[in-house]
């Protein structure tokens, strides 16, 4: 392809660059049914990598042949057949784990590859995929969790986040990026997008034109956490939603064409933002696309990501709940559960949150009494205790294999030693990450936790973490900022029962943790 002309000839292409060369990441998916036949011995280990664009990653340790898959969900939106057919694969192939990430998707662990093309299958056959789930490729897109439904978005985004995403499904234009590209579209004032942490994010704006105050977006562009966090910058441009396709394509370009490619570590979209600027950004950008300088802003206060409680929707009569699913996890069973009960009381439809939680919504407003009343609700809270609800932790070592330490269980034994310890009169987001990678985003949290090796003083080898305060987006976003030291793993939750008792005794009545 022409394309890769601009690139291809760079003689300091990091040796990864050169193996993308020799084969897109996507022609693993012609592979696939042949390994499934013969098994996962006959899968050579330098084609490994490339699972990543199926959206599969090996889990630790990897010889042992046992496979993650990331399933995309754009804007966190499932249909009640969609939202079944996933609970079949965590029963019958996953060992009945079913994960909600940081960015909307679903993931399920223990897959072996004879399962892989049934599951493949499965999931063409209601509109899902996990291709470029995972890979250096237009992940999955996060949207608003209540696009369509929500009093406080400024228009609809679903049909725009789907146009996009099944756009880019497939794309070999763009299926060899210099890294992870994570999109993010939404029209919810209170940023539920996460904006600023995505490479490119389209948010709520409205500008005057010809006298008249029409209805778009804004754009951030070059965000990221891992090891070199960035925030997006804001470009002075006005986005029509009728754009927001071709926007993503340019800013694709640019990515695809001037990101680095000689250094791994600094192959996101976020590096050649930092160095550019957003005056040469949009200026490149413009080379592609005219677009107007910006209107105005509108976002208000941000909501991290969290509906918890019954709130009405901008539909007369019908209502949409916010559950909490503790650290994000659930079983095969819960899922089906919360499928039946989403179909019986409202449309069917789930719906994830990148706050690894629930909202089903369409609920008639005299029907919600009741649907509180199932069973599931017991675990899966509408009103979640204030540690527990607000705790979000990444896969941890349990099945990953960047990992340092264990994550998930253990942040939620942690949020409920806390809920135990202490009563607080706000919440206190916590977020658990087992290593730099931060798929925790433990960046903008209240308290983050990064995991880590320590060495005791009688010289053994012990978990820990690292604690860091104060991250927040929106309105002075910033990252939190690392505490002294580290705590020994075993020590971390009577660490944070006094640190946050401090906190208890200090600050004034309903005053959150961002004001402390
Ligand atoms: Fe794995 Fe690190 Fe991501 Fe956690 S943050 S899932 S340990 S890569």
């Amino acid at each position: 392809m022409t394309y890769t002309k601009i690139w291809a000839d760079n003689e300091n292409l990091s040796k990864e660059e050169k193996l993308k060369l020799e084969k897109d990441g996507l022609d693993i998916l012609d592979d696939i049914p042949r390994y499934a036949r013969e098994g996962f011995a006959s899968i050579p280990q330098d084609q490994w990598n490339l699972f990543k664009w199926a959206g599969l990653y090996l889990q630790r340790p990897k010889e042992d042949g046992y496979f993650m898959m990331r399933v995309n969900v754009p804007s966190g939106i499932l249909s009640n057949e969609q939202a079944t057919t996933l609970a079949g694969i965590a029963r019958d192939y996953g060992r009945d784990v079913v994960d909600i990430t940081t960015r909307q998707a679903i993931q399920f662990h223990w897959l072996q590859i004879e399962n892989i093309p049934d599951i493949f299958q499965r999931l063409e056959s209601v509109g899902l995929s996990s291709v470029g789930a995972c890979g250096d490729i237009l992940r999955t897109i996060v949207g608003n969790p209540l696009a369509g439904i929500d009093p406080n978005e400024l228009t609809d985004t679903r049909e725009i986040v789907k146009d996009v995403y099944w756009y880019f499904q497939r794309n070999r234009e763009f299926s060899n990026l210099p890294r992870k590209y994570k999109v993010s579209i939404s029209a919810n004032v209170n940023n539920a997008q996460n904006a600023e942490i995505n490479c490119l994010s389209f948010v709520p704006a409205v500008k005057e034109v010809g006298g008249q105050e029409v209805v778009g977006f804004h754009m951030y562009v070059g965000g990221g956490l891992s090891a070199k966090p960035y925030l997006a910058q804001e470009l002075d441009v006005f986005v029509a939603p009728e754009q927001v396709k071709e926007v993503t394509i340019a800013v694709s370009k640019i990515f695809r064409d001037y990101g680095y490619r000689d250094k791994r570590h600094r192959a996101r979209l976020k590096f050649l933002m930092a160095d550019w600027g957003p005056e040469k950004f949009k200026e490149k950008l413009l080379e592609y696309i005219a677009l107007p300088s910006k209107g105005i802003n509108r976002f208000e206060e941000w909501n991290a990501g969290y509906f918890y409680g019954v709130h009405k929707q901008k539909q007369a009569g019908k209502s949409y709940v916010g559950f909490n699913v503790p650290v994000g996890r659930m079983d095969s069973a819960e899922l089906f559960e919360l499928a039946r009960i989403a179909k019986k009381y409202g449309s069917g439809e789930i719906r994830s949150c990148n706050s690894q939680n629930i909202v089903i919504p369409d609920v008639p407003d005299e029907s919600v009494d009741v649907l509180l009343q199932e069973n599931i609700f017991q675990r899966i809270t509408v009103e979640p205790k204030n540690f527990i609800g607000y705790s979000v932790s990444c896969t941890g070592i349990e099945y990953c294999n960047l990992a340092l330490v264990e994550t998930k269980e253990r942040m939620r034994q942690i949020a409920q030693y806390l809920d135990e310890k202490l009563e607080l009169d706000v919440p206190v987001r916590i977020h658990m990450v087992g290593c730099p990678n931060s798929c925790g985003q433990r960046q903008i949290a209240d308290i983050g936790l990064q995991g880590m090796k320590m060495r005791t003083k009688d010289k053994k080898m012990v978990e820990a973490f690292e604690i860091y305060v104060g991250g927040t987006l929106t309105n002075d976003a910033a990252f939190n900022q690392k505490l002294k030291g580290k705590i020994n793993a075993e020590e971390l939750g009577d660490v944070l029962v006094q640190f946050l008792r401090y906190f208890q005794e200090e600050k004034a009545a309903g005053e959150s943790f961002n004001t402390f």
